[in-house]
């Protein structure tokens, strides 16, 4: 097993020879050692999500996810989870989001990460209030 770090240090894809049919362990965090679960993207990249959601108003709108169920045809069977980021959508401060596990990494840069990452949230927002409405009528 290899891991590759991303330019942003934010997320990490480990890369497994599918030959390898040797056991080995589950891959775990590098900082924290906590282990991960990695989704495969709607881009095809891999990214480790936490097992369960967090309400998105203590998510940092970078660290947001869905995953999204793919079902067999005429059957509600799940057959596949697509880890989708929720980009520029801003979901209501209750609703479930599935954070990274970068977000909730106990580790000094991971917090130092999420604080950045919070402060641009409320940068963006601040902008966004900022910005005269424009009257499309
Ligand atoms: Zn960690």
């Amino acid at each position: 097993m290899q891991i590759a770090a991303a330019a942003d240090d934010s997320v990490w894809r480990p890369e497994d020879d599918p030959d390898d049919v040797a056991f080995h362990e589950p891959h775990r965090c590098p900082d924290c050692r906590a282990p991960l679960t990695y989704y495969t993207t709607n881009f095809g990249l891999s990214i480790a999500l936490e097992p369960s959601d967090a309400p998105a108003k203590d998510i940092p709108s970078r660290f947001r996810w869905r995953l999204h169920t793919t079902t067999a045809r005429n059957s509600k069977c799940v057959i596949m989870l697509t880890a989708v980021h929720l980009g520029g959508l801003e979901p209501a401060p209750d609703e479930p989001v599935r954070p990274t596990h970068r977000a909730v990494c106990p580790a000094p840069a991971a917090r130092e990460q999420v604080f950045d990452e919070q402060l641009r949230d409320l940068a963006r927002s601040r902008r966004r209030l900022a910005r005269p409405v424009q009257d499309t009528g």
